[in-house]
């Protein structure tokens, strides 16, 4: 069964003035994603992909003003019976902007943040800050300062403070539309390896299907904030 999940899922911006009218960012959207999977979101800027991504993490509702119809199941439970704090051990989320997520002095502190924060044991941290570097490709890295890094250097530091702490899920919005072409590559390079790392399961928001086909086992094309099609890579392949 789906270790992700959304049904019927809506969601309506608050009014951003007095008496104005809220903005539909998303109107009935299911998704189901199975364990181990990487999907891939496309779509038109303003189709609902990052409100897709925040619906996920869970950081809509708490995090923005609005209406969420539906729900968000994450391993079966509803998002609006876990706290944001709870469901941050399960769903690890990557924004499109590197710099702004990047809070720490270096590199290992942005790292050791979360694990600190679940009160793992120091040891054990620096193990894991070391794993996780490997993992994006960052080995060595550790004392650098996360703002003197590249665009794909920093997006890296992020994926792998969204993965220090084992999330099972993965969700990434629009990782490398900030990023040169040399900064996409990297952080298409280290999708590809997490890819072939089975157990982690993966959401992408991205805006170009072509830089997604090679890395994803579905693509979900959203737009007006509505799914207008679910389907395997290789169909939208042969229709480029
Ligand atoms: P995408 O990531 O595909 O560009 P978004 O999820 O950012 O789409 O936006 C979906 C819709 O919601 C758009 O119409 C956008 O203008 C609107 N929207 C996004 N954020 C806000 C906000 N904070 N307040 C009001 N409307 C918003
Ligand atoms: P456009 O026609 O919109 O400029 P291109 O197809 O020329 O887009 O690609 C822009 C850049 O993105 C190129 O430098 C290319 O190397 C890079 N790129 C294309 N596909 C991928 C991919 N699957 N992974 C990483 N980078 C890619």
């Amino acid at each position: 069964s789906a270790l992700i999940e959304t049904r019927g899922l809506g969601w309506a911006y608050a009014p951003l003035t007095d008496g104005g009218s809220p903005v539909v960012a998303l109107s009935d959207v299911d998704l189901a994603v199975e364990p181990g999977r990487f999907v891939g979101v496309v779509g038109p800027t303003g189709a609902g992909k990052s409100t897709l991504c925040m619906a996920l993490a869970g950081v809509i509702p708490e995090l923005a003003d609005g209406d969420m119809a539906g729900e968000v199941l994450v391993a079966g439970r509803s998002t609006h019976d876990v706290s944001v704090a709870d469901l941050s051990a399960h769903v690890g989320y990557v924004q499109q902007d590197p710099e702004s997520q990047l809070f720490c002095a270096s590199v290992e502190d942005e790292l050791a943040f979360p694990l600190e924060q679940r009160g793992v044991d120091p040891r054990l941290i620096d193990r894991r800050i070391d794993e996780t570097l490997a993992l994006v490709g960052m080995e060595g890295m550790r004392s650098r300062v996360p703002t003197s890094l590249s665009g794909g250097q920093m997006q890296r530091v992020a994926i792998a403070a969204a993965l220090v702490a084992e999330p099972d899920i993965l969700v990434l919005d629009e990782p490398t539309a900030a990023l040169d072409p040399d900064g996409r590559r990297e952080v298409f390079a280290v999708l590809d390896r997490l890819r072939a790392a089975r157990r982690l399961t993966v959401v992408m928001a991205e805006q170009h299907t072509r830089y997604l086909a090679s890395s994803c086992d579905r693509i979900v094309v959203l737009d007006g904030g509505r799914v207008l099609r679910d389907a395997d890579p290789a169909v939208f392949v042969r229709e480029a």
